[in-house]
């Protein structure tokens, strides 16, 4: 047919794309360009449907920023020649990397789905075949000619979200994902139903895409608990190298008020370490300086996450490390929305 849309289809590794050996029951990585086989319903979509695989699939607990690197690159290279992307990795660290791959990529203007499942394609009561399936129905939609979806996306489970706005919450019931902050992007039931008034679209379509490469990784979480140790605080911040920390707090940005505790953070920051505070609470916001545990928090500068994922707060502190701003115009950058991962 003619003006069909063209999708390319990008396998990473992960459960999504695994066949049973019946013999010794054990999950291996099956020849994916043979996906039109395993799922014959493929062909029933309207749209071009071409495969690419890592040469050696990974479990996504092996994944890294190198392999960050190389989907956005198969992105980059393919762009002119397709019209949307679908990208199957492993559910485990799928938020890490889409949250990672929607910084990567500036003024995005076609869509990118990841997707997984929790089940192996081919097992009967797989969650593959509908996750693979509308992802692809999603990264082909139209209207008035352009794509509906203009942004780095993750859908499970009849919901597309963004992707810097999820986490997985769930390792075995299909509902795998949550994003507490924003709501679906999309819903699929009896229809297909976008919510529109949710999507982010770039505002000049003459804007060349930008592929960002440089990412710094020499960055730590660091949960706080009750009970934490100086020793251990102090620790982490003498890390040899280290460049920034993503500081889990308590509620709306909460953390012990001792004196000692607040010091070694201070001075972490005065050497140039950046530290971000980021809510321990599955949803909800930082507000800095709203209760007095977080006000010397503020004064010492730390950056506000505001209601930032952990999984898109390491990305975006790679990337903006990447990028070797100053303390200030780091500070600044991060407090603000760059690919909607805040409010
Ligand atoms: N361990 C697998 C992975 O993340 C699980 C999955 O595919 O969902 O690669």
């Amino acid at each position: 047919m003619a003006n069909q849309p063209t999708i390319l289809l990008v396998y990473t590794g992960g459960t999504i794309g695994m066949i049973k050996d019946y013999k010794t029951n054990a999950l291996k990585a099956f020849d994916f360009s043979q996906i039109v086989d395993k799922i014959p319903e493929l062909q029933q979509l309207n749209c071009k449907i071409e495969t690419v695989s890592f040469e050696e699939p990974i479990d996504s607990s092996n994944m890294n920023t190198k392999y960050y690197i190389k989907i956005a690159e198969i992105i980059e290279e393919n762009y002119q020649k397709f019209d949307g992307f679908v990208i199957l990795t492993g559910s485990d660290t799928m938020s890490y990397t889409s949250s990672a791959i929607s910084f990567l990529f500036e003024n995005l203007q076609k869509p990118v789905i990841f997707t997984g499942s929790q089940l192996p394609i081919g097992d009967l009561r797989t969650d593959a075949k509908e996750n693979l399936i509308t992802s692809i129905e999603i990264a082909s939609a139209r209207k008035d000619g352009l794509p509906i979806i203009t942004e780095v996306c993750l859908y499970f489970e009849y919901k597309l979200y963004r992707a810097n706005r999820t986490t997985k919450i769930n390792a075995e019931q299909f509902e795998a994902f949550a994003s507490m902050n924003y709501p679906p992007l999309a819903e699929s039931g009896v229809h297909l139903q976008f919510n529109e008034h949710l999507l982010k679209h770039s505002k000049d379509l003459q804007k060349q895409l930008i592929v960002r490469k440089k990412l710094d990784y020499n960055i730590v979480i660091l949960k706080l608990f009750p009970g934490i140790t100086i020793n251990v605080v102090e620790s982490i911040a003498a890390i040899p190298n280290l460049k920034g920390i993503i500081l889990e707090t308590y509620g709306a940005g909460n953390a012990p008020t001792e004196k000692k505790f607040i010091k070694i953070l201070a001075s972490a920051i005065k050497r140039g370490i950046r530290i971000v505070n980021v809510t321990q609470c599955a949803g909800g916001s930082v507000i800095l300086g709203h209760y007095e545990t977080s006000m010397q928090l503020k004064e010492i500068g730390i950056v506000d996450g505001k209601d930032i994922t952990t999984e898109s707060a390491i990305a975006k502190m790679m990337y903006l490390l990447g990028e070797n701003l100053n303390t200030k115009a780091f500070k600044q950058y991060f407090e603000q929305p760059l690919r909607g991962e805040i409010d």
